[in-house]
């Protein structure tokens, strides 16, 4: 889009120990209530808390005579000159840490350099600093030896009246007898006793401290000094316009802002065609963290009584890689417009998050800046070592600031972008924002059915996969209309069947109503399949029932024939018994209505009875 920045500054550091957060109980208070861009420094380097009473021992336990001295001298407007003098008797050699992007000198004001090079920081300190190189040299001299390396930094230290933080750049030196740094700040400034440390592998205090004058001995070699001041006067205030945007700025950081709204104002049309909102206005100042956070918060947008304030950048920011501070302005600008969105950080924090570090990281990238592709990467290194199970984030709430943020920032991270991969990027939101239409999005559940309307698949799934309690109403919906045409479409005829199905549909549909989605999809899937079965199941019941009447007809018939052998034993006494007795009667013989005797087997009766009457008439002829 055209917009120029200056440069870098030779700042923010990348080593194995930076990736060691620690934030403080105080940092978390400070957090409180604000949606802040704390998950964009997972891999800056941070202070130590630990502040020690008492120095360390000496960097070397057998001292040479040679020394460094650190003199940082910083102006009005925070600008920093920056001399390193380097002091030792004969010849040898030595190495110290300069800046890999940025001029810098040095000068010999006694003996000579008789060989020097530029290495990276691992090979002389063991860790990668991002922004500096190491300046390794040998010398000679006939007596002293001394050298001066010279660089400025322009946000040596930031102010806004009635406060100023010096922080200064890395130091890093090879071991030496002696080593000290001294920090002089103009006329009239105060520098707050409790608020001035060295901090390297610990922290400790300055050995002398008078007004705007702080000198610190350094017992490591790889180091930075931190110091909070006082100063007198108001800020000279600026007001800039750009569109919606209005940047309240102090005069020393007009350029700065300016460049800042070229951004807002530049991204704005395609961010309002993502998002499917406008936004009324938005304000946006920088400011200054507290002293033990300067470094672990880019930015914030209060949050009170469900609206979203304005935007806050931390001017610190802008010594990080070029595109740093950019990634941090639009990520407090997506939270405006989720709210705008009617998507409560309240409710869905890590929604928030999580859309406010890809898209901010996506758009700023496609900028072509430098600092958006590091944030990725520190992003997925962060994510890469989390267990792929996230239920914490929907605890997750701006009054209830977990102590692992880290963890939380990289995790809903990993969510958005991991959806955004399967689903179509930032289309994919585009969809999402098109799909809620003048939705009021309160909870998971309901997040998830707009998502899963965007990406035509059930995103619940996918969710629950990652350890998210959340009921699936995109399946819900579809089920609801499926049993509908099923149950509506089925003829009347398939009793008790259609009863049934609908009766599970309308229990289904009560229960997505009093919200029990996972009630209401067994009902309408257990709906579907009766109605889909309802035919066969008609027609089995119709062919067991006929079955059943045929086999009770059947074995009504299928009566056993007279016993013989008995009716013969019977008679006996009276004679073979004639054939007469085994034929049917004549003359319509009830055989059926004769049963006054017998044995409670009707057939057998009947034909004994027979047998009776024959016998009878036989006796009476
Ligand atoms: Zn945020």
């Amino acid at each position: 889009m055209g917009i120029r920045r200056i440069p870098a500054l030779p700042e923010a550091v990348r080593t194995g120990a930076a990736r060691r957060l620690k934030v403080s109980d105080h940092t978390m208070r400070n957090a409180r209530l604000r949606l802040t861009s704390l998950g964009l420094f997972l891999a800056f380097t941070v202070l130590a808390s630990t502040v020690l009473p008492l120095p360390p021992a000496a960097v070397d336990a057998s001292p040479s005579p040679d020394s460094y001295s650190y003199r940082f001298l910083v102006d009005e407007d925070g600008f920093t000159r920056v001399e390193v003098n380097y002091s030792s008797p004969g010849t040898g050699s030595s190495w110290v840490f300069v800046p890999k992007f940025s001029n810098w000198t040095h000068a010999e004001l006694s003996g000579d350099i008789e060989e020097s090079e530029n290495l990276t920081t691992g090979a002389v300190a063991g860790d990668d600093y991002y922004f500096y190189q190491a300046f390794r040299f040998r010398f000679k001299s006939a007596g002293t030896f001394l050298m001066t390396v010279r660089f400025n930094m322009t946000l040596g230290a930031v102010v806004i009246e009635p406060r100023g933080v010096f922080y200064s750049p890395q130091i890093g030196f090879q071991e030496a007898g002696r080593a000290s740094a001294e920090v002089l700040l103009p006329q009239g400034d105060t520098i707050d006793a409790g608020k001035a440390f060295a901090v390297g592998r610990a922290s400790y205090g300055p050995s002398q401290l008078k007004g705007n004058y702080a000198l610190f001995e350094l017992y490591e070699n790889l180091v930075r000094l931190q110091v909070e001041f006082s100063k007198s006067g108001k800020p000279e205030m600026r007001t800039l316009k750009r569109g919606i945007f209005t940047f309240h700025a102090v005069e020393r950081y007009v350029d700065l802002a300016g460049e800042l709204l070229d951004l807002y104002d530049g991204v704005y049309n395609s961010t309002v065609e993502l998002f499917n909102v406008t936004l009324p206005s938005v304000d946006v100042e920088f400011f200054i963290p507290d002293f033990d956070s300067i470094l672990t918060v880019g930015g914030y947008v209060p949050f009170a009584g469900g609206r979203v304030g304005d935007i806050h950048l931390n001017l610190f920011v802008e010594r990080f890689a070029e595109g740093t501070l950019e990634v941090v302005a639009l990520h407090e600008l997506v939270h405006h417009f989720l709210s705008q969105a009617r998507i409560s950080p309240g409710s869905l924090l890590w929604f928030h998050e999580g859309m406010a570090q890809y898209v901010s990281v996506e758009v700023v990238d496609a900028l072509g800046y430098e600092g958006a592709k590091t944030e990725r990467e520190s992003l997925e290194e962060a994510a890469s070592g989390l267990i792929k199970r996230f239920y914490y984030l929907q605890y997750w709430s701006p009054e209830s600031p977990p102590a692992n943020m880290g963890t939380y920032y990289a995790a809903s991270y990993y969510v958005i972008s991991r959806l955004a991969e399967a689903y179509g990027g930032l289309d994919y939101y585009a969809r999402f924002f098109k799909t809620i239409g003048d939705a009021r999005i309160s909870d998971d559940d309901v997040l998830a059915y707009h998502l899963s309307l965007a990406a035509n698949a059930s995103v619940a799934r996918v969710l629950s996969g990652w350890g998210f309690n959340v009921a699936d109403l995109y399946i819900s919906s579809s089920l609801i209309e499926e049993a509908r045409l099923a149950v509506g479409g089925l003829n009347p005829l398939f009793q008790p069947y259609k009863y049934l199905a609908g009766w599970l549909y309308r229990q289904g549909v009560a229960s997505l109503e009093e919200g029990d989605a996972r009630a209401g999809n067994l009902y309408l899937a257990a709906a579907i399949f009766l109605a889909r079965w309802a035919p066969l199941l008609t027609v089995a019941t119709v062919v067991a029932v006929v079955a059943a009447v045929v086999y009770v007809l059947r074995a009504r018939r299928a009566k056993p024939k007279p016993v013989l052998p008995d009716a013969t034993a019977v008679l006996e006494g009276f004679g073979k018994p004639d054939e007469v007795l085994v034929k049917p009667p004549k003359n319509g013989g009830r055989l059926g209505t004769i049963q006054v005797c017998g044995n409670g087997k009707l057939g057998e009766v009947s034909a004994i009875s027979s047998r009776h009457q024959r016998t009878s008439n036989n006796l009476r002829s």
